[in-house]
């Protein structure tokens, strides 16, 4: 992430606090609970009706199915879904390595039929639940929440060249489950793990990869999981990255990728910077956009105004660096005038 995001109090972040609560409370409970069915009798007055308000497909029924099968599971198990909601959820410890997570992975080994329950219902938490009406009069919805976080900022945060839809807009960018969903439970409706970015680094590059572990030789025998640090979303401090840039050739409009390095260095924080890189395609994209037709007007543009006296770096460097892809326009002009 170029910049983090202003982590910023609202209801919704309390729904969470009902996937906790009926788990840590309730479900995990069940060796020890008289009850031989889950209902929602079992839970606090105020998530009543998130249980029996919402289509029975998504939440009771699921609920049902995995508290009939946590009441047959030994000491051992139960241990191991408890600390699977309490770790995945601490998405900043988890980001930084401090501590481990749990994968569905892990829960199918205690019982396929279990993991896959509670896989179905915690993406309907995401998918259906939350968008009705039980949740969002709760918890208030996410449109709301989105346009609070987004306000009026168009620029990606991840990679601070293109744009994300604000609250002016009738639409929202989507948002990316920054630990997926498809590797790690209950942590779906987590809105410290849901960020808004741009389409290009949500659906062209990060989709399904996985911020904690690099997979090396992905399907083959020699496939080999190293554990990685990442860059926290809701970090409250940016990285300091420099974006080093260096031309193999002299520079003109027909300048390609290969034609260049592009490299990111971040004193105490390299290891978060690469593995940004690697989810996002950093390096791809701030190549493209050297190369881009726009990038070489803007050079030309430079050339005539460096003709009259002016120094535009100079002038780049007292502005905000995040507007107008100054940010990358630095080291650019930085390169092309050493
Ligand atoms: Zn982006």
């Amino acid at each position: 992430m170029v910049r983090p995001f202003l982590y910023k109090n609202h209801e919704i972040h309390k729904a969470q606090s009902f996937v906790n609560y009926v788990f840590m409370e309730v479900i995990l409970k069940a060796p020890k609970l008289a009850d031989s069915i889950f209902s929602s009798n079992l839970v606090l007055d105020k998530y009543k009706n998130l249980i029996d308000g919402v289509n029975v497909n998504y939440i009771k029924n699921p609920l049902i199915e995995i508290y009939s099968i946590c009441k047959k599971l030994d000491k051992s198990s139960i241990k191991t879904l408890k600390k699977a909601v309490i770790n995945n959820n601490r998405i900043r410890e988890l980001c930084k390595g401090e501590v481990e997570p749990v994968l569905y992975s892990e829960i199918e080994i205690i019982d396929n039929t279990l993991a896959q329950q509670i896989k179905y219902f915690c993406d309907n938490l995401y998918d259906e639940s939350i968008k009705k009406a039980a949740f969002y009069n709760q918890f208030d919805s996410i449109d709301n929440y989105y346009n609070f976080l987004v306000g009026k900022s168009v620029t990606c945060r991840s990679c601070g060249r293109s744009t994300v839809l604000t609250k002016f807009n009738s639409h929202r960018s989507g948002l990316d489950h920054y630990l997926p969903r498809k590797h790690y439970p209950f942590s779906a409706i987590n809105f410290k793990n849901l960020i808004p970015i741009c389409d290009i680094c949500n659906e062209s590059y990060k989709n399904q990869k996985d911020p904690l572990i690099i997979v090396l030789n992905k399907g083959k025998s020699n496939e080999q999981k190293i554990k990685t640090k990442a860059y926290y979303p809701f970090s409250r401090f940016t990285l300091e990255i420099v974006i080093k840039l260096n031309f193999l050739k002299n520079y003109d409009s027909n300048i390609c990728p290969e034609d260049m390095e592009v490299s990111f260095e971040c004193v105490n924080h390299q290891e978060e910077v690469d593995n940004w890189d690697r989810l996002f395609g950093i390096e791809e994209n701030y190549k493209a956009e050297f190369c881009s037709d726009e990038m070489y007007s803007y050079y030309e543009e430079v050339l005539m105004a460096t003709s009259r006296g002016l120094d535009y770096l100079d002038l780049l460097k007292h502005q905000e660096k995040w507007a107008d892809k100054r940010f990358l326009k630095i080291p650019f002009l930085t390169t092309l005038s050493a």
